[in-house]
């Protein structure tokens, strides 16, 4: 069992297969300029899975994939299965912006995928394609479409924000109902590659314009969970997922892995360890080190939690959000 030094058990491994991305949304990636890590630096998914070994021996189990845009990165079902055929119980999740699954969700399910988060932030073409900076929304409807018909279990996620899409709460809030799967408010987080003029929507807000049309309550939290759920009259239940609260770190249970071999302990913090050199020449010792090390450096709290204007300088596209 991993188990950092606050006490908290580390049973989920969140891995950044790529940090590229086909889209260039407003709160996480600027337009340029861009540098990407090269290719010679990034691991493969043999020398990736090396590492997801040892993390599922000391239990972890629960993995998802993520980026950047995860279905970019050649192959990803050889991964996919890869973990599967590992510890077929694993409880294995992808996030994605969507665009890409018409084409892969049944292929993906067939390797044992299980679950999928998709991001989708309005019901509007042209808000999507200002968030995104590409004309990509029937895509995104498709790949939902795409998705729950190969048998994957959907949730939505949203980043509200003020002035470009928090009048569509109740639109999405709706949309995701119709299609009966959760949808998960994300609460915007500042970073240094966000467009500099963006501004987040608060839970309290949230919950506000919820209430003008739904009862609605809080539905006892889930450890597992980043998200707090509430549940509509008729059991619809959809989440709030907000950084900055101060519970938010006391249940954390995650680790992350980038594409280039970073070890990264908490989300919001700088500090990382790479295991890239370890499992290129196979000292998995070495790698397991790493890991140790690493959850006895996990912060108690990210930085978020201690101020609302902290800004991260990591990159959500490169530590997966
Ligand atoms: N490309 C995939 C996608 O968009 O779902 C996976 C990677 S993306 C970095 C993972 C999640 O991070 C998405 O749900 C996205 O909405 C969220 N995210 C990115 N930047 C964010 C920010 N500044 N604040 C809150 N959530 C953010
Ligand atoms: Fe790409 Fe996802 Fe970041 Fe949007 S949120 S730019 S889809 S990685």
């Amino acid at each position: 069992m991993l188990l950092d030094q606050h006490g908290r058990v580390v049973n989920y491994l969140r891995i950044s297969v790529t940090e590229r991305c086909n889209f260039r949304c407003l709160y996480c990636m600027p337009e340029k300029p861009f540098s990407w890590v090269p290719k010679e630096n990034l691991l493969t998914f043999e020398e990736l899975f090396k590492f997801v070994k040892i993390t599922i021996d000391e239990g972890v189990n629960k993995i998802r994939i993520t980026g950047g845009e995860p279905t970019l990165r050649g192959d990803l079902s050889t991964f996919i299965k890869m973990i599967h055929d590992y510890k077929p119980d694993v409880d294995l999740a992808l996030t994605t912006n969507g665009y890409l699954m018409p084409l892969y969700a049944k292929e993906y399910k067939e390797v044992g995928l299980k679950r999928i988060n998709m991001s989708l932030d309005s019901l509007k073409p042209d808000v999507v394609n200002k968030i995104a900076k590409k004309d990509v929304f029937s895509e995104i409807i498709k790949g939902i479409e795409a998705s729950i018909e190969a048998g994957l279990r959907v949730k939505l996620n949203t980043v509200p924000m003020k002035g470009i899409n928090d009048g569509e709460i109740i639109d999405l809030l709706e949309f995701a109902k119709s299609k009966k799967i959760p949808l998960r408010f994300i609460k915007y987080m500042e970073n240094q590659h966000a467009d500099s003029s963006l501004k987040g929507v608060q839970s309290d807000e949230i919950l506000e314009v919820i209430s003008k049309k739904y009862n609605f309550k809080k539905v006892e939290k889930d450890n597992n969970s980043p998200a707090q759920y509430y549940e509509l009259e008729d059991g619809y239940q959809f989440g709030i997922i907000e950084p900055h609260k101060d519970d938010f770190c006391k249940t954390c249970n995650r680790l992350r892995l980038t594409a280039e071999g970073f070890v990264i302990p908490c989300l919001y913090f700088d500090e990382a360890m790479s295991i890239r050199e370890h499992v290129r020449a196979g000292d998995i010792d070495a790698a397991a080190n790493v890991l140790k090390e690493i959850l006895r450096n996990k912060p108690e709290k990210n930085r978020w939690a201690n101020s609302e204007n902290e800004s991260s300088s990591r990159a959500f596209y490169e530590t997966g959000g």
